[in-house]
């Protein structure tokens, strides 16, 4: 590894090493890694050489990423750390954070804050500008709710905008960033959050969490850590063995398909998708269902607790768990005529 040295808000490392930033810990390479500590030199930054000409990926705690291969250009990681409230009315607050904020860290400083809206999504892993990359949702709740702007670097437009909730195009685990993953940088969130909690207790166990805490006037702090103590029962810790949470989406089919498969299976879990044309269906069902919980191909695995889960069990590569993860999706096709996708981002490979 060469480290080319801090210029003005920046760092440049040549050959870089990415196994310590993606949660699945495969070994990764990067031609240059560009360390920006400060957001304002983006646009001078993207005036030169690789970075103007090239693919750019931008990391933020790598745990929805799959490096199945080397990134063919720059990755660069956005280091600002700073959360402000930028309005207030009293009622509620716009709080503005960095890309680089931890994204748990910022759950925790908005209920320190007195601020309602982000409970449910509690100790999720990454950073606050990757969270309306995929619209990050848990416990019946998405941060789409929350967020009142996204401040990014435009790489078409070489300059800085401010894009609207609409101009996102949020959608399930989905959005704009998606789907042109190589022209934002998002550098920092403006989220609107209020003082008054509206809490959402109905979905998946953080109810009946509560109930075993003891807690019969929850507020916001306490499904915070109600919901923590669910994650932290039933998701790997990437800390202990590799892994990027969930890696398949729940598929959306149209209702005659999905009332068809119902009919056919009928403990098949099936849920609202916010369009009366389609139904969203659990792929942790379908991928149970072909057998593949605590399957195992070398290091490359599925959690035995959590058919959603692939998990590195020590040296797998990424290409092996991504041959892995299209072996399930390829055998749920098979059976049951539904196609799974990936949530994680895959680099390097196709899917
Ligand atoms: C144990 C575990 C549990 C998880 N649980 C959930 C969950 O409940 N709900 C959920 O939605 N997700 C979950 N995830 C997935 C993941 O935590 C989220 O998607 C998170 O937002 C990723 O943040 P990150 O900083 O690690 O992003 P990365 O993995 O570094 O990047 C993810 C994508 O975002 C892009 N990106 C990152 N930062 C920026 C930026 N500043 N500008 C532009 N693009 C950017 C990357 O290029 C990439 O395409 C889980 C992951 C793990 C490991």
């Amino acid at each position: 590894m060469h480290d080319v040295g801090m210029t003005q808000g920046f760092r440049i490392v040549e050959n870089a090493r990415l196994d310590a930033r993606n949660t699945f810990g495969v070994a990764a390479r990067a031609p240059m890694l560009v360390e920006v500590a400060d957001a304002s030199a983006l646009p001078e930054l993207f005036g030169y050489g690789m970075l103007r000409d090239g693919p750019v990926l931008v990391l933020g705690g790598g745990s929805n990423v799959l490096f199945a291969g080397d990134p063919s250009g720059v990755v660069l990681a956005l280091g600002a750390q700073s959360i402000a409230i930028v309005e207030d009315d009293g009622e509620g607050a716009v709080i503005r954070a960095d890309a680089g904020v931890e994204w748990h860290a910022f759950v925790l400083w908005t209920l320190g804050h007195g601020f309602a809206g982000l409970e449910n999504l509690s100790l999720i892993p990454g950073t606050v500008g990757a969270a309306p990359i995929q619209n990050i949702g848990a416990y019946g709740v998405e941060v789409r709710e929350s967020i009142h702007a996204v401040h990014a670097f435009d790489r078409t437009t070489r300059a800085m905008t401010t894009l609207a909730p609409p101009a996102c195009a949020f959608a399930y685990r989905d959005s704009v960033f998606k789907h042109a993953p190589d022209r934002y940088v998002v550098t920092a969130v403006d989220f609107r959050l209020s003082r008054t909690p509206h809490l959402r207790l109905d979905y998946a166990g953080v109810g009946d969490e509560l109930a075993a805490m003891g807690v019969d006037a929850p507020r916001p702090s306490h499904v915070a850590e109600a919901v923590c103590r669910i994650r932290r029962r039933k998701l790997p810790d990437p800390a202990v063995i590799g892994n990027a949470g969930s890696f398949f989406k729940n598929p959306i089919v149209p209702v005659d398909v999905a009332e068809r498969l119902h009919a056919a299976h009928p403990t098949l879990p099936m849920f609202r998708s916010g369009n009366d044309a389609t139904r969203k269906l659990s792929a942790a069902w379908f991928i149970d269902q072909c057998g593949w919980k605590g399957h195992r191909d070398g290091d490359a695995g599925v959690a035995p607790s959590h058919a959603l889960v692939l998990v590195n069990h020590g040296k797998a590569t990424g290409a092996e768990l991504l041959a892995l993860a299209r072996r399930i999706a390829d055998s749920v096709d098979e059976r049951f005529g539904v196609a799974i996708e990936p949530e994680p981002r895959i680099v390097g490979a196709r899917w």
